[in-house]
């Protein structure tokens, strides 16, 4: 059997998010201790929670969110590649002598997955514009990262974000690719169907190959 890496944070009140973003709450509305037929919950919580992809709309004057994306951006292949720069824009150097060799999907694996649910840190790394370029170049169609963002935490500007659209590279932000090791996988990780908002939840998960 093909082992499954789940690659993905709990989502809880606890989670840890954006500054200023809303975390996750639960609130119950029907209670199964209090006599009612189920326990029901509402949920409120930003689309940038936890592991989530980025819909265009987020940064682009574009109506493209989650519901309208194809949905196998997001099912194939994946590289996992370990990237041990601690700070800044991550450069194609930073990849050392990586084969992509086709694979059309990269999760980049940084010291960011170390930390907790509960941890967050505005000094993760992030992709340069000339790493944007140069996976474009290579056909890469999807970038998975484990920082929160594809830009530095105080970019104003928001350069990844932009590049990555201009090329119709999708994002995964918020991986957790703790215990993970390089190598070539099947990547699932599908969005809600939410239709109008600027991004989704995703379950990410990694299959090892056959
Ligand atoms: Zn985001």
């Amino acid at each position: 059997m093909p082992r499954i890496y789940d690659v993905s944070r709990t989502i809880s009140p606890t989670l840890a998010v954006w500054p200023g973003d809303e975390p996750f709450s639960a609130e119950r509305q029907l209670d199964l201790a209090r006599g009612d037929r189920v326990n029901l919950t509402r949920l409120s919580f930003s689309p940038h929670v936890g592991t989530h992809m980025d819909a265009p709309w987020h940064t682009e004057p574009v109506e493209r969110h989650p519901a309208d994306l194809p949905v196998d951006i997001y099912l194939g292949p994946a590289r996992v590649v370990s990237v041990p720069r601690r700070a800044g824009a991550i450069t194609p150097a930073d990849l050392g002598e990586i084969a992509l060799a086709g694979v059309p999907r990269l999760l980049i694996h940084t010291w960011y997955s170390d930390q907790t649910d509960e941890q967050w840190s505005p000094d993760f790394v992030y992709p340069s514009v000339e790493l944007i370029d140069w996976l474009a170049e290579q056909g890469v169609i999807l970038l998975g990262l484990d920082s929160p963002s594809v830009d530095a935490f105080t970019s104003a500007d928001l350069p990844g974000h932009h590049r990555l659209a201009h090329h119709g590279i999708a994002n995964l932000e918020n991986l957790c690719l703790k215990g993970v090791p390089d190598g070539l996988y099947e990547l699932i990780a599908l969005p809600l169907k939410l239709a109008g908002v600027c991004g989704s939840p995703v379950r990410a998960v990694l299959r090892e190959l056959a």
